[in-house]
């Protein structure tokens, strides 16, 4: 049949699309499908501006990145919001034994963060809230629980009664106890009425940070100050939540129960990624430790690219030893993507490579798939990667 004649003044969408329609997005991640229609919302867990970046730090933001940059490149706009935990005890005694004030501490620590993001070629998150500008959003939330009888002040502190929050992470009592203190949760603090209970709002002694508040002068708890945070961007719900996997429990874990009480939305979350810890010689990279190997050192004697694709080189949840040998490895890696992106392809989809990375992000997958097809399908990857 013949078409019919195209009408003056109307336009004809065939026309005027260069490309195939985008198809359907979802990503999978740790076995949850989330389907994206036109933009996700992503809230990661950002620093606690006290220290310099470390590998660990690099490598859950750059694999937040490739979520980030994976979804624009299917067509779905990402809204990230990467948040600064400039109210914490770990980063007022930092301060105070450098005798420096908190604030001009802060800002210093968070600009020396920026330049590794930058130099990792991790984009620009569109929102980056303060915890010391969601102030009056964390009162609002330890008043709405309170008033939900999910909370209960006492001298000057709102506890959140923990609930079925132990239960719901899947883990043991005596696990949930030891990370609870690990991340000065405090257990076993006689003033609140179950050694799971958290604080939303904390009374300050003369020494601590401190607003005032319905309660008394105090700050916000830590979970809190991410729940508040989390819902003051993007609303009752995210799409994604990304943090290194030792956020799982306690942090998530609550920052997820406070606002689920709230809202009555759940899960807060739709999906979750957990990004493994980076070890050396076995141990955890931290601070505390002292076994730390910085992003700027590194990049001294090595292309951003090789080392993001260092840090991409397994399953996101995976933990792993760094070695300076693997830097060679990725470098090498990286530049058989090069020579891959640089021939003719032999795949009529385009998109193969990075369709891998939509199932868990499956970058071994895609780098494989890239290598074998070449031409354009490499080309997308990198781009996808970040790696160009
Ligand atoms: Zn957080």
């Amino acid at each position: 049949m013949a078409s019919r004649p195209i009408q003056s003044g109307v336009v004809d969408a065939r026309q005027r699309v260069g490309s195939p329609p985008a198809r359907p997005t979802s990503l999978s991640l740790g076995g949850t499908t989330v389907a994206a229609v036109g933009s996700a919302r992503l809230y990661v867990c950002g620093i606690t501006p006290y220290d310099v970046t470390h590998l660990g730090h690099a490598s859950t933001f750059v694999w937040a990145d490739v979520i980030a940059s994976v979804l624009d490149a299917s067509g779905v706009r990402p809204r990230v919001c990467r948040n600064i935990t400039d109210v914490d005890d770990v980063l007022m005694e930092a301060a105070r034994s450098k005798g420096r004030h908190f604030d001009e501490y802060a800002l210093v620590q968070q600009s020396l963060f920026e330049q590794s993001m930058r130099a990792l070629r991790v984009g620009t998150p569109a929102e980056e809230p303060r915890a010391r500008h969601h102030i009056e959003a964390v009162q609002q939330l330890a008043q709405a629980l309170l008033d939900l009888g999910v909370a209960y002040e006492r001298d000057g502190t709102v506890w959140f009664r923990a609930g079925d929050v132990v239960e719901r992470s899947g883990l043991s009592r005596e696990r949930a106890l030891e990370l609870s203190a690990d991340y000065g949760d405090a257990p076993d603090d006689p003033a609140k009425d179950d050694p799971f209970d958290v604080p939303v709002w904390r009374a300050s002694s003369d020494d601590d940070p401190a607003w005032i508040s319905p309660w008394g002068w105090g700050r916000p708890g830590w979970h809190a100050e991410c729940a508040a945070m989390a819902w003051s961007v993007h609303g009752p719900s995210v799409d994604v939540l990304v943090g290194g996997e030792d956020l799982a429990f306690p942090h998530h874990a609550y920052q997820s129960a406070m606002v689920e009480a709230v809202s009555g939305f759940t899960p807060f979350a739709r999906a979750v990624l957990h990004v493994g810890e980076v070890r050396i010689d076995g141990a955890k990279m931290a601070k505390s430790t002292g076994n730390l190997v910085l992003v700027d050192d590194i990049l001294q004697g090595c292309s951003p690219a090789a080392l993001r694709l260092l840090l991409l080189a397994r399953p996101y949840g995976e933990a792993w030893d760094y070695e300076p040998s693997r830097l060679a490895e990725a470098e090498g890696a990286l530049q058989r993507l090069y020579a891959a992106a640089g021939r003719a392809g032999s795949s009529t989809d385009p998109d193969s490579a990075v369709a891998l990375l939509r199932e868990d992000l499956d970058v071994a997958g895609a780098c494989a798939r890239a290598e074998a097809d070449g031409g354009e399908v490499a080309r997308r990857l990198i781009t996808a990667l970040r790696l160009g």
